[in-house]
């Protein structure tokens, strides 16, 4: 009695019942214990449902996950695969575009891709023409390509690609080597031995062109030149020799002289100019302006690359000249055959009749080794040389080996025609003679 009037004295109000619990209110109580650990039974199972559901929802996404990338790569898988579809895609980074030949070429030892195409690409601009091509990234960095010269311009840097570039197909294609030496962000893989099919640009992170320091590559870097970066093609410093090369009024140089375009008799040059490197024992040679100028600069470069055996032969060559040329050989072989017709015909096919000479106006030039023009000088270095360059500087072959049928003359490995650097580019890169480049312009 004492414990239950102490005990629940100070929690109940004075006045309330104290008394043992009933049997009835015992039950109850037990009931309601019971009902509590029921419930706590029901939230931990609750709880543990939860974590299973979080569980399997956590697995399911990994699974999707793992579906997704899985289709990502089948998809680059099955892009490499296919190099003959082109895949236009627009920069990402990591990403990888397969190009076929249409903007891929192989050329001269090297690789070769449209600029154009890796632009839209990489959505990049391109501004310029056939001659010049400036690619500019969206930073404002920006890499400017002359058409025909292994020249580029990274900033205000000068620096010299491992080949030329060259515009074919309304596309400038560029060495892929340039993305190798002079870009970081795009990778290219392509298959160096075997047939190549096309060429894999892996865009990997925010291209950007290298800054090139002096000390890193002295070797490659050009001062740049004040105007035209053209004659960073040439090892010498020919910058006065330019405008004689690669002349606005080149059109004024490409006339058709043969046997059916004949030079009048009293013509004559008005700007005929001494050559300046003539073959030894030889002197007075002389060309039109333009063109002397010309192969003076042909012969610098030539000095510069080891070729000091060889030099102009004969340059302008009057009417008059022309035609006691073509006398002396009929009556030395009427002398030797006893026979004016044979005579006649035989000089004919070996020196130009009068008017038919590029040499009366001007532009035909003689280039050999020796005094002895003969075909033995197409075996000699001095002549390969001739034969890739003479285009930068304005010249041509004018009687190919393989163009007789067309141009009515044997091969002449020495005789040099100058037309400027357009034209003559045009003609030496397509493989053409004059007749069929005049033709093809009209
Ligand atoms: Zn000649």
């Amino acid at each position: 009695m004492n414990r239950n009037q102490n005990g629940s004295g100070s929690r109940k109000p004075s006045g309330t019942r104290t008394r043992p619990l009933t049997r009835e209110e015992a039950i109850l109580a037990e009931k309601r214990r019971a009902e509590e650990r029921r419930r706590r039974r029901e939230t931990k199972k609750l709880v543990e449902k939860g974590v299973a559901i979080g569980i399997f929802a956590l697995i399911a996404a990994a699974i999707c996950l793992i579906i997704m990338f899985a289709y990502i790569f089948i998809d680059f898988r099955s892009v490499e695969k296919t190099p003959d579809q082109p895949v236009k895609v627009t920069y990402q980074k990591n990403d990888t575009v397969v190009l076929n030949d249409e903007y891929f070429d192989h050329r001269n030892g090297e690789y070769y891709v449209s600029l154009a195409k890796v632009s839209e690409l990489c959505s990049f601009t391109l501004h310029g023409n056939s001659k010049n091509m400036t690619l500019t990234l969206p930073d404002g960095k920006s890499a400017s390509f002359d058409t025909g010269t292994p020249s580029v311009k990274v900033g205000s840097v000068y620096s010299v690609l491992k080949n030329k570039t060259y515009f074919s197909g309304g596309h400038l294609f560029i060495p892929v080597s340039f993305f190798e030496d002079m870009c970081k962000g795009i990778r290219c893989e392509y298959d160096k031995l075997g047939k190549v099919k096309g060429l894999n640009l892996i865009f990997e992170k925010d291209f950007t062109f290298k800054v090139l320091k002096n000390e890193e590559s002295e070797a490659i870097i050009y001062n740049a030149p004040s105007d035209s970066s053209e004659k960073s093609m040439f090892k010498s410093d020919l910058s006065d020799y330019e405008s004689y090369m690669n002349p606005e009024n080149a059109d004024e140089f490409i006339a058709l002289i043969n046997s059916s375009h004949k030079l009048k008799k009293d013509y004559v040059p008005e700007d005929l100019f001494q050559i300046s490197d003539t073959i030894e024992g030889l002197s007075g040679e002389k060309l039109r302006l333009n063109a002397a100028k010309a192969l003076e600069a042909m012969f610098i470069e030539m000095r510069a690359h080891g070729f000091s055996g060889v030099g102009a032969v004969c340059g302008y060559r009057s009417y008059d000249y022309q035609k006691s040329l073509l006398d002396n050989e009929t009556n030395a072989l009427f002398l030797q055959y006893g026979d004016k017709k044979k005579a006649e015909e035989l000089a004919g096919s070996r020196v130009f009749a009068p008017g038919e000479s590029e040499h009366q106006s001007g532009l035909g030039v003689d280039i050999c080794n020796s005094t002895l023009l003969t075909e033995a000088f197409s075996e000699t270095a001095e002549y390969k040389w001739l034969y890739s360059n003479c285009a930068d500087f304005g010249f041509i072959l004018r009687y190919p080996k393989d163009k007789s049928d067309i141009t009515g003359k044997e091969f002449m490995p020495w005789h040099f025609r100058y037309v400027g650097r357009s034209h003559a580019k045009k003609i030496m890169d397509e493989g053409l003679c004059l007749e069929e480049y005049l033709e093809i312009i009209g």
